[in-house]
């Protein structure tokens, strides 16, 4: 097929996909189910907090003004007419000579402006009557939360695009978010291609390999907060992948292959797309590993051709495929961070097309030093191991020296580091 295949530019490539990708639907999910899901909805805070003036110690409720004058040579008994322990309210009117006796977290008494501590009075028994005497002036407003002092109502304490974790957990609760709105998550189908795969639990055999690619792209899909759906392995034939990729084009919005996507007698990537009549963005790109990358709308769906080649599969779904998912489940960032390392050794080779090196950062003090992990080459899928990164060395670029201060790329993967001290 004279197909044209001009390399587009890296960050040409992203700029198609971000203008094509869109938001996915809300769903209402209950708060215990929510935790990793991306909020759809504004957290506001419903109400102040605290929403009740209330102690913050556990102590007596007093007028301060009862305390003035008060000292270790005059100390000033108050009588105790009441008990409030937290989650009840007291029906006492605290009148000037009183003092109540509170928890933490109690509601303030009508009457009261300040608290002092358990240890700080001194609890006298008289006959019936319980009594304090105190030896010191105790201030307006000593240990007590206010309306408000937290947060005040109205208060917007995550905006959506927010992914929800333990803090955003807490706060729903706070406010009686039962139900969150939250985006969907998209359903992502994956097929691989290619006469010579295996499946996991065969034995090897002359020719062929395990496949490799679905395991690793389930897991890269899981981890945008999509959910995959493996569709199996195909053979190298056309029909039968035609058939297979419009069967599950009915069932879901986005759908990767792996191989076939190159040049070779058996590639049939492009024709599919040209079957299918969808629209491609680009078929190649100016990058090394996975520069067949195809990507292709059809309509609001999407078709993924990654390379076969599991180095460039992983980088292919990172760069492109990790931002229109992150985009569908509604994620306020979609692109991996990235920063400058300095990189721990030359690197040789320079490159017409842009390269992505599976590497390894660590954070030292504060500097980030970055090395390879291993063989750069896009069949070998042993350095993604150790990779926390991609280190990106420009194309063009004439050479790497140890020691100079490169772009990286932060997977989403562990990081070690020292502490500096
Ligand atoms: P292709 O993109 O079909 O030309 O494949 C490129 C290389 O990737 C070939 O060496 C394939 O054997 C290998 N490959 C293709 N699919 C997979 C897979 N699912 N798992 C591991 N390796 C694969
Ligand atoms: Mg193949």
């Amino acid at each position: 097929m004279s197909l044209n295949r001009t390399a587009i530019q890296v960050f040409e490539a992203i700029e198609r996909i971000i203008q094509n990708a869109k938001l996915g639907e809300i769903e209402e999910v209950e708060l215990s189910l929510t935790d990793g899901r991306v909020m759809a909805e504004d957290l506001v805070a419903k109400h102040p907090i605290p929403h009740f003036n209330r102690s913050a110690f556990d102590g007596y409720a007093i007028r301060s003004i009862d305390s003035q004058g008060a000292s270790f040579d005059q100390c000033i008994s108050l009588k105790v007419v009441d008990y409030v322990p937290a989650g009840q309210v007291s029906e006492r009117m605290l009148q000037s000579g009183e003092a109540i006796r509170i928890m933490t977290g109690a509601q303030m008494p009508e009457g009261a402006d300040a608290v002092i501590g358990i240890e700080l009075v001194k609890e006298i028994t008289k006959g019936e009557e319980k009594w304090i005497e105190i030896n010191r002036a105790v201030p307006i407003g000593q240990h007590i939360a206010y309306i408000g002092e937290d947060t005040q109502e109205g208060t917007i304490l995550a905006h959506k695009g927010r992914v929800i974790s333990a803090g955003e957990m807490a706060m729903l609760a706070t406010y009686g978010y039962h139900n969150v709105k939250v985006y969907k998550q998209p359903r992502v189908g994956v097929f691989v291609t290619g006469t010579e795969l295996l499946s996991v639990e065969q034995e090897l055999e002359p020719g062929k390999i395990r496949n490799s690619n679905s395991y690793m792209l389930l897991s890269q899909i899981r981890k945008t907060g999509a959910i995959p759906k493996y569709y199996g392995i195909l053979p190298d034939d056309f029909d039968l992948c035609y058939q297979a990729i419009t069967k599950a084009f009915t069932e879901v919005d986005y759908l990767i292959t792996t191989g076939g996507a190159s040049v070779g007698d058996f590639d049939y990537v492009q024709d599919l797309i040209e079957k299918l009549g969808a629209e491609r963005l680009f078929n190649k790109v100016a990058m090394r590993p996975g520069s067949v990358t195809t990507v292709a709308t059809l309509g609001d769906k999407w078709f993924f051709g990654l390379s076969g080649n599991p180095s460039a599969c992983f980088v292919g779904f990172e760069l492109f495929m990790r931002p229109v998912l992150k985009k569908a489940v509604g994620a306020e960032h979609i692109h991996l961070p990235r920063s400058k390392a300095k990189i721990l050794h030359d690197v040789e080779k320079p490159n017409l097309f842009t390269r992505f090196i599976r590497a390894k950062a660590e954070v030292k003090g504060h500097e980030v030093f970055v090395s390879s992990t291993g063989v750069d080459k896009s069949g070998v899928a042993s350095s993604l191991i150790e990779a926390n990164t991609l280190l990106v060395i420009p194309g063009g670029t004439k050479e790497i020296k140890k020691d100079d201060l490169v772009e990286i790329i932060w997977l989403d993967r562990p990081v070690e580091g020292t502490i500096y001290v």
